[in-house]
């Protein structure tokens, strides 16, 4: 746990799962990204799941709810999917249980950061996994998903999200908002089309959930970026604005994916190089 001003802030662990190395740094050559996160056999590198709680009062608010329980064996082989502890289990860790999160911060709907947002029910079919939430999502993310390019399409599961529509706990959002005094979503389109970061600030700290525009710390690296990105050289822009703005005000900011570093302040050497000083969250 850690407070940022009225906020607490707790890191809900959904577990690991795999991608391709080579997809996940691009241009970057395996020698080079290898020393930072190692393959398996298959090529695959180890990736957190990490979302996190930021309870201020009586609103409960999850920033994104992992990669989810609907899935086949075949493809919980392929993605090595190692649900440990899972939100439900990082929840009840943190003293809450599903019904209690009053918001849903989606940072967008690829399958590993909204795959959680509905639940197998025991018996047969499926059910919302935060009934009492309000779910906010950009606009502009909420329909790409509904028809991406051929490109994408594998990253998105639209149909997941039928029951959340038929719901109206839908809240779709055009560009910048506040969800609470001190909690923003900023849009960014480097990555997919009308993604969010979130920004919590309280006392003079600010932490920044970076979602898919910095998933792990050697992403930090200017030209250390995913082959999943759909526009390279607008992420390549919004990275260098959040770190020059983060090394600026001392902000945090959040790895949803990095496999061991969940929170870290940046800082510039003389040289120029980053130097990352980890934080526990
Ligand atoms: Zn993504």
């Amino acid at each position: 746990m850690r407070a940022i001003g009225r906020f607490r802030l707790h890191t809900i662990l959904d577990g690991f799962f795999g991608l391709d190395g080579g997809a996940m740094f691009g241009i970057v050559p395996k020698p080079l990204w290898e020393k930072q996160i190692p393959a398996d056999e298959r090529n695959r590198i180890r990736l957190a799941l990490r979302c996190l709680l930021v309870v201020d009062g009586a609103r409960r608010i999850l920033i994104d709810d992992g990669i989810g329980d609907q899935w086949t064996e075949k493809e919980t082989a392929i993605y090595a999917i190692d649900r440990t502890p899972s939100v439900d289990g990082a929840l009840a860790a943190a003293g809450f249980s599903r019904e209690e999160v009053s918001d849903l911060v989606l940072t967008h709907l690829h399958f590993d950061h909204a795959g959680g947002t509905t639940r197998r029910v025991p018996g047969g079919g499926i059910e919302l996994s935060f009934p009492n939430a309000t779910c906010h999502v950009q606009r502009r993310n909420w329909e790409w998903a509904h028809s991406p390019t051929e490109r994408d399409a594998g990253s998105y599961l639209a149909s997941r999200f039928e029951r959340l529509e038929r719901s109206g706990r839908l809240h779709l959002l055009d560009g910048e908002a506040e969800i609470v005094p001190g909690f923003r979503v900023v849009p960014s389109e480097g990555h997919t089309t009308g993604l969010q970061t979130a920004e919590i600030t309280g006392g003079d700290e600010t932490l920044v959930f970076c979602a898919d525009l910095i998933p792990t710390t050697a992403h930090l690296k200017a030209s250390w970026n995913m082959g999943y990105d759909l526009r390279p050289l607008d992420l390549l822009r919004e990275k260098k604005a959040l770190l020059s703005r983060a090394i600026r005000g001392g902000f945090l900011l959040f790895f949803e994916h990095d496999p061991r570093i969940a929170a870290a302040r940046v800082s510039a050497r003389p040289d120029g190089a980053l130097h990352v000083e980890a934080v526990d969250v």
